[in-house]
C-alpha cells in the first residue's frame, strides 16, 4: 500500500467537503476574556471568542487561577503516578468528597477527562455486569458510544429523548434482565434538554440503572449548580452522574458520582482509571476552588441565563436562523459545510469574531451550524457587534435568513 498517498487522498477529500478541521491558534487573556489573541500566518489579531465551553469564565477567575498556582508551588507540577501508585494527592481526595457532596451522592471518582470517565465507566459496567443490555440515546456523545462499543455489551439505540421508544425497547426484556440507560441532560449541539423525570421513571419501571452525562450542565443548572438533575429534582434517583471539569468548572478532568459500592467497583475494575497518571494536584485544587465557588453563586448562573436569553432574542429579531434551544447553547443554522466554514472565516478575519464551524460527523449533513455560547462576561456591546457581523456575513454569502 502507498501509505503517503492514502493519507494525502483522505485529507484532500475532507478538504473538498469543507469538513477539514483547522484550529484557531488562540491565546485567551486573563482579565480580558472573552477577548483573545489570534495567531495566524505570522500575524496577531484581537478576537472575541463566542464558542467557548468555559461557559462561566471560571477558568479565567483569579479565585481558580490562584488556587492552581498555590497548589503548583506547594505540591509540584505533576501527580507523580497513577492513583494506585503514589499519585493520589490530598487535593484529589478533597475534590472527590466535594463532588460527591455537590451531587448528594456517597462517592465520586476522578478521571483525566470527561471522555475517559464516560468511556471507562460504560466499558467497565457493560463488560462486567453479566448480560447487561445498554440502552443509549441516539444523540449520545462519542465518548459514550465508544464506551458502549468497547464494553461489547448488547445495545439498543433509542430515538433521541423518546421515552416511548425507550420503554418499548426495554419491554422486550424481562424485568430482572440487567439494563442500563445512558443519556445526557443538555445535548450540546442542539441545546435541547432530556426529559429526565420521564426517563428515570421509565428506567425504574424496568429495573434499569441510569447513567446521566451532565457535562454541559454542571455549574449552570440547579440552585447549587450541580446540573439539570438537581434542577429537576431527580438527582437522588440517578445511579451515575458523569461530568467534566473542563467546561463550566473551567479546568480539566472528568468524574462520576454515585453510590459507594458502584463507584468503588469502577475504581477497582476501570482500566481507564487504573492504568493512567492522575491529574496534577494543581488541577484538582483549581477544580475544588471552582466547585466551592459555583455552589454558592447562583447569581453567576442567573447572569449566564440572562445573557443566553438576550442573545437568542437578539438573533431572532435580526432574522438570523437559530435552532430552538432551551439551554444556554445558541446554535445558528447554516445547513451547508462550505458555507459554514466561509461564514466562520469571514467572521474571524473581517469582524474579529471567533465561532468555530460545526460540521459532519459532529452533526448530520445539511444541519451544519455555528454554535454560539455566551458567557456572563459577554457585554451588550459584544452582542451588538456579534449580531451586526452575522447580518453582514449572512447577507454577503446569501445564507438563508429566518422566515
Ligand atoms: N460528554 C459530552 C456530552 C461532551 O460534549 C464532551 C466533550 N465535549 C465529553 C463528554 C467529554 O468531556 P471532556 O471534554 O472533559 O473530555
Amino acid at each position: 500500500m502507498d501509505y503517503d498517498r492514502f493519507f494525502a487522498d483522505r485529507l484532500s477529500a475532507l478538504r473538498g467537503e469543507g469538513a477539514y478541521r483547522v484550529f484557531a491558534d488562540l491565546e485567551r487573556q486573563v482579565g480580558a476574556f472573552p477577548k483573545a489573541r489570534n495567531y495566524r500566518d505570522g500575524k496577531v489579531s484581537d478576537v472575541t471568542i463566542w464558542c467557548n465551553n468555559d461557559y462561566l469564565g471560571m477558568g479565567m477567575s483569579d479565585h481558580v487561577i490562584g488556587a492552581m498556582c498555590e497548589a503548583t508551588k506547594a505540591t509540584g507540577a505533576g501527580a507523580g503516578g497513577t492513583r494506585n501508585i503514589s499519585g493520589t494527592n490530598h487535593y484529589h481526595v478533597l475534590l472527590e468528597q466535594e463532588l460527591a457532596d455537590w451531587h448528594n451522592k456517597d462517592s465520586a471518582l476522578l478521571f483525566t477527562s470527561g471522555y475517559v470517565a464516560n468511556m471507562t465507566t460504560l466499558m467497565t459496567l457493560g463488560g462486567r455486569i453479566p448480560d447487561l443490555v445498554i440502552f443509549s440515546d441516539e444523540k449520545n456523545h462519542n465518548s459514550m458510544i465508544e464506551g458502549v462499543r468497547h464494553s461489547r455489551a448488547p445495545k439498543e439505540i433509542f430515538k433521541h429523548n423518546d421515552v416511548e421508544d425507550l420503554d418499548r425497547r426495554m419491554a422486550k426484556y424481562p424485568k430482572e434482565h440487567p439494563k442500563l440507560v445512558a443519556f445526557e441532560s443538555v445535548y450540546s449541539m442542539d441545546g435541547d434538554i432530556a426529559p429526565l423525570r420521564e426517563i428515570v421513571d421509565c428506567a425504574k419501571a424496568h429495573n434499569a440503572l441510569t447513567f446521566l452525562d451532565e457535562v454541559h450542565a454542571v455549574g449552570m443548572y440547579g440552585e447549587r449548580g450541580s446540573g439539570v438533575a438537581e434542577r429537576d429534582g431527580v438527582a437522588d434517583e440517578i445511579d451515575i452522574i458523569q461530568a467534566t471539569m473542563g467546561k463550566a468548572i473551567g479546568v480539566i478532568g472528568g468524574y462520576i458520582a454515585g453510590k459507594a459500592d458502584l463507584i468503588d467497583f469502577v475504581r477497582s475494575f476501570g482500566n481507564g482509571f487504573i492504568f493512567t497518571t492522575s491529574l496534577p494536584p494543581s488541577v484538582a485544587s483549581g477544580a475544588l476552588a471552582s466547585v466551592r465557588y459555583l455552589k454558592d453563586h447562583n447569581d453567576l448562573r442567573l447572569r449566564h441565563q440572562e445573557r443566553a436569553a438576550t442573545l437568542k432574542r437578539r438573533f431572532t429579531e435580526a432574522n438570523i436562523p437559530i435552532i430552538p434551544s432551551v439551554s444556554h447553547i445558541v446554535p445558528v443554522l447554516v445547513g451547508d459545510a462550505k458555507l459554514c466554514k466561509q461564514a466562520s472565516d469571514m467572521l474571524l478575519n473581517d469582524h474579529g469574531i471567533y465561532v468555530q464551524p460545526i460540521n459532519y460527523p459532529t452533526v448530520a449533513r445539511g444541519t451544519e451550524r455555528l454554535r454560539v455560547t455566551p458567557t456572563p462576561l459577554h457585554t451588550d456591546a459584544d452582542m451588538d457587534h456579534l449580531v451586526d457581523s452575522f447580518m453582514e456575513v449572512w447577507g454577503r454569502l446569501g445564507i438563508q435568513m429566518a422566515a
